[in-house]
C-alpha cells in the first residue's frame, strides 16, 4: 500500500431523534474522519466511533483527537508501504485507545482495498451479500411510545429489535409488554452494564421472556460475575463493553461468562482484531454479531462489508441511514431493503464519502504526511 497522508476532521452531524441510553441522551454526534491518502489520489476512509463522553468506555472523541494526532498518525505518515494485518505492530507503542486506533487501521484497509480494486468485504473474507438488519430502541418516556416505537421498526421490515434497558427503569414491565404485544418478534435487550448480581431476581424475571440475548447486564469491566450469571440464566449473555481483545474473547469462552459476542470494530481496535474474534468463534461454533456506535455511513459500511464474514450468523446493529440521520454523509445512503442491509457493487467500502457536506459539517482538520488539508473547519 502507498501511504501518503492522512487529514482527520472533526464534524458534528444532528441526530435525526435523541438517543437514550444508560449513559444519558444524544442529540447530535461529534464524529471524527479521518482520510488516509494513497498515490494518484486513491483515498480510504476511517472513522473514530468514540463517544463525546466516557459513558461507553474511557475514549472520548476529544481523547481520540488527541491520540491520533499526536501519537498514532505521526508515526504512520512516511511509512510507504504497509499492510493493514500489521499496522497493530507500529502502533504496539501506544497502549490502549483501541477506537483511535481502530479509525487509522480501518481507513487503511479502505485504502488498500480501493488500490487493489476489490471491495473491502472480499479483502476481509466476506460474501458481500446483504445482511439482516437489526434495530436498536433506546430508553424511552413510557410503554406506549415504546409499543408505537417497536411497531413502526417491525413495520419497517428490521429482523429484530434490541432495547435498552437501564436497572432505574421499569425494565421489566417494559420488555413484558413488547413481547405480550409481538411473541414472534427476535427480541433481546441491552443493559448497558448497568445491573449487579444483587439484580438477579429481576435479571431471571427477564430471562423468563423469551429473548435471543441479554446483552452486558453486568460490569464494563466484568467476566467472572458473568460466568455466575451465566450459569444461572436460560437465555444466552452476551459480551460488548467486557471483550476489547481476542484474549478477552477467549477469557470468556473459557469460564463460560458468555455464549454469545458483540464484535465491535472500534472497541477491539479494528477490523483485523475483529475478524480474529470472529475466527476464534467460528472455530468454537459461537455466534457473533456486529454492534454498532452511532456510526455515519463510513463505519456503517465499514460494519456491514465485516458483517458478511460467515461466523456472524445474528442480525446485527445494522440499520439504514436514517434510523439516526436527516441525511448521512455518504452516497448513496444506506437503506433497508427486505430486512437487509447492503452495499453497492464498488471497491473499498463501496460506498462515496460526501466530502462537500463533511467540509460544511466539520469543526475542525489536521493534516499529516503529504496530505493536503481540505476538509476545512475552523
Ligand atoms: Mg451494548
Amino acid at each position: 500500500m502507498n501511504l501518503t497522508g492522512f487529514e482527520l476532521a472533526e464534524v458534528v452531524l444532528p441526530l435525526r431523534e435523541p438517543f437514550v441510553t444508560a449513559a444519558g441522551a444524544r442529540r447530535e454526534r461529534r464524529v471524527l474522519l479521518l482520510r488516509a491518502d494513497g498515490e494518484e489520489g486513491v483515498q480510504g476512509w476511517g472513522e473514530c466511533v468514540a463517544g463525546e463522553d466516557p459513558g461507553y468506555s474511557y475514549e472520548t472523541t476529544d481523547t481520540a483527537w488527541l491520540i491520533l494526532t499526536e501519537h498514532v498518525l505521526p508515526g504512520l505518515v512516511g511509512r510507504e508501504v504497509m499492510d493493514p494485518r500489521e499496522i497493530h505492530q507500529a502502533l504496539d507503542p501506544v497502549r490502549g485507545h483501541p477506537m483511535a486506533k481502530a479509525a487509522a487501521e480501518m481507513a487503511l484497509w479502505d485504502l488498500q482495498a480501493r488500490e487493489l480494486g476489490v471491495p473491502l468485504w472480499e479483502l476481509l473474507g466476506g460474501s458481500g451479500e446483504p445482511v439482516p438488519a437489526g434495530v436498536v430502541v433506546g430508553l424511552l418516556p413510557n410503554v406506549d411510545a415504546l409499543l408505537r416505537t417497536v411497531e413502526r421498526h417491525i413495520s419497517s421490515g428490521y429482523a429484530r429489535v434490541k432495547l435498552k434497558v437501564d436497572r432505574a427503569s421499569e425494565d421489566v414491565v417494559r420488555v413484558r409488554a413488547v413481547r405480550e404485544r409481538f411473541p414472534e418478534l427476535p427480541l433481546m435487550v441491552d443493559c448497558g452494564a448497568s445491573y449487579t448480581l444483587a439484580d438477579l431476581p429481576r435479571l431471571r424475571d427477564l430471562d423468563a421472556l423469551g429473548l435471543t440475548m441479554i446483552e452486558q447486564p453486568l460490569g464494563h469491566e466484568d467476566l467472572i460475575d458473568h460466568a455466575a450469571l451465566q450459569s444461572e440464566l436460560d437465555t444466552a449473555v452476551c459480551l460488548d463493553e467486557s471483550i476489547r481483545s481476542e484474549g478477552d474473547v477467549r477469557l470468556a469462552l473459557q469460564i463460560g461468562a458468555c455464549r454469545v459476542i458483540n464484535v465491535k470494530p472500534g472497541r477491539v481496535g479494528g477490523l483485523g482484531a475483529a475478524r480474529a474474534i470472529h475466527d476464534l468463534c467460528r472455530d468454537r461454533g459461537v455466534p457473533v454479531w456486529c454492534g454498532g456506535m452511532l456510526e455515519t455511513g463510513i463505519g456503517r459500511a465499514h460494519n456491514i462489508s465485516l458483517a458478511t464474514l460467515p461466523g456472524f450468523t445474528l442480525p446485527g446493529d445494522l440499520s439504514e441511514s436514517r434510523r439516526y440521520w436527516e441525511r448521512d454523509i455518504i452516497d448513496p445512503e444506506i437503506v433497508l431493503e427486505r430486512g437487509r442491509v447492503g452495499l453497492p457493487a464498488g471497491t473499498g467500502i463501496c460506498v462515496e464519502p460526501d466530502v462537500e457536506r463533511i467540509s460544511r459539517l466539520a469543526v475542525r482538520s489536521q493534516a499529516f504526511g503529504r496530505s493536503a488539508r481540505f476538509i476545512g473547519g475552523s
